[in-house]
C-alpha cells in the first residue's frame, strides 16, 4: 500500500496510534516506536500510515501517558495543550481518555500528575469547563439544572479569543473536588443508542482545565490550558442508520443527522490540523463548533496530540475498522 507521511511537519502537533488489544493482524499490523507504521486492510484495501508513535498492541496505560506527561506539564509553564483520542466507535477512545477506574486513561493520570506537581504551595488557581458538543450544539456539562446550550462567539476585535456565553468555570480547590466534578459532568453527558453500538457516544466531550499563576507580585500572570477531548466517533453516516417501522425510520433520520454533523466537526479538525501542520496562512476554525472552541488552543505555540485509536474485531461490537482517517497533513 502507499506510505502516508504523517512525521515531522509540525514539531507542536504529534499523531500517535494506538490499536485495540485482541485486533487480528489480518486487519491491522503494526511496526511500534517512534516513526513507526500503521497498515490496515478494510475491505481488500491496504493503508499504510507512518506516524510520530505507535504502541505496540499491549501497551499499557501507563506507557501511553508515559508520552503525553511532559506536554501535560507544561501547561504550568503557561502553555496550552490539547490531547485528542481519535478513531471509530468501538476502537478505545474512552478507553484510553478515561479508563476503567482499576487502570486509569490519560485524563485521570494528568490531572494527578499536574496536581501532584503543583504541590500545596497555591501558586495556581484552577479552573475547570466541561462542555458536550453534539448536532453542532454546544452545551455546559456543569451548569446547575439541566444541560444549557451555550453560544460561541468571537471575542472582542484585537483580543483575538472565542467567548462562550454563560459557560461555568469552577474552582477546583483540589484532586478530590476534580474528580466529583468530572463525573458529575460525565453523568449530564448526553448519550444515544445507535445500530452500531448501544454505549457509543454520539457526542464530543471536552474537559478544559485552566491553570493560572496567582502571583500577586507578577500581575495575573499567564494560564497555561489543557484540553482533553474524547472525540465522537469517526464511523461513516450510512453505518450509522436503522431501517424498518416508521419509529426506527425516524430514530435513523436522527442518527443520519448525528453522524452528519460529527462529520462536520470531525472533518473541520482535520483540516485545521492540516492547515496548521503546512503553516498555511489560513487556517478554517470556523468551520464547525468544536474548531472554534478551540481556536485558542489550536493555534501557534499550542501542543496538540492526536491518539488515533485503530482495531476491534470484525463483526463485533463498534469493530469496524477505521480505515478512512484523512491524516492531518495529506490532502
Ligand atoms: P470508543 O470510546 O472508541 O467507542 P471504548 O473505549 O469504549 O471505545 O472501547 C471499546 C471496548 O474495548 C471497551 O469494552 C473497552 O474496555 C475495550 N478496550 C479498548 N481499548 C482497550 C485496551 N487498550 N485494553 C483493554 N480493553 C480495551
Ligand atoms: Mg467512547
Amino acid at each position: 500500500g502507499r506510505l502516508l507521511e504523517l512525521k515531522g511537519t509540525a514539531g507542536n502537533i504529534r499523531v500517535l496510534c494506538r490499536l485495540r488489544p485482541g485486533t487480528p493482524s489480518s486487519l491491522v499490523s503494526l511496526e511500534p516506536g517512534p516513526g513507526g507504521t500503521v497498515t490496515t486492510c478494510y475491505r481488500g484495501h491496504q493503508r499504510r500510515f507512518r506516524l510520530d508513535w505507535v504502541f505496540p498492541p499491549h501497551a499499557s496505560q501507563e506507557e501511553v501517558f508515559r508520552e503525553l506527561e511532559s506536554a501535560v506539564l507544561s501547561c504550568l509553564g503557561g502553555y496550552s495543550v490539547c490531547i485528542f483520542t481519535y478513531g471509530q466507535t468501538g476502537t478505545g477512545k474512552t478507553y484510553s481518555m478515561e479508563g476503567p477506574p482499576e487502570d486509569p486513561g490519560i485524563a485521570p493520570r494528568a490531572l494527578q500528575s499536574l496536581f501532584q506537581e503543583m504541590g500545596t504551595g497555591g501558586q495556581h488557581r484552577v479552573t475547570l469547563s466541561m462542555v458536550e458538543i453534539y448536532n453542532e450544539a454546544v452545551r455546559d456539562l456543569l451548569a446547575p439544572g439541566p444541560p444549557q446550550r451555550l453560544a460561541v462567539r468571537q471575542g472582542p476585535a484585537g483580543q483575538g479569543g472565542i467567548q462562550v456565553a454563560g459557560l461555568t468555570h469552577w474552582d477546583v480547590p483540589n484532586l478530590e473536588s476534580l474528580h466529583q466534578m468530572l463525573s458529575l459532568g460525565r453523568s449530564n453527558r448526553a448519550t444515544a443508542a445507535t445500530a452500531m453500538n448501544q454505549r457509543s457516544s454520539r457526542s464530543h466531550a471536552l474537559v478544559t482545565l485552566t491553570l493560572r499563576t496567582a502571583s500577586p507580585s507578577r500581575g495575573p500572570g499567564t494560564a497555561g490550558t489543557l484540553h482533553l477531548v474524547d472525540l465522537a466517533g469517526s464511523e461513516r453516516a450510512w453505518k450509522a442508520g436503522t431501517a424498518g417501522t416508521s419509529q426506527e425510520d425516524r430514530d435513523g433520520a436522527q442518527r443520519l443527522r448525528e453522524a452528519r454533523t460529527i462529520n462536520r466537526s470531525l472533518l473541520a479538525l482535520g483540516g485545521v490540523m492540516a492547515a496548521l501542520r503546512a503553516r498555511r496562512p489560513h487556517v478554517p476554525f470556523r468551520d464547525s463548533q468544536l474548531t472554534r472552541l478551540l481556536q485558542p488552543a489550536l493555534g501557534p505555540g499550542a501542543t496538540v496530540v492526536l491518539l488515533l485509536q485503530v482495531g476491534g474485531t470484525a463483526g463485533g461490537e463498534g469493530g469496524h475498522l477505521h480505515a478512512r482517517y484523512r491524516p492531518p497533513g495529506h490532502a
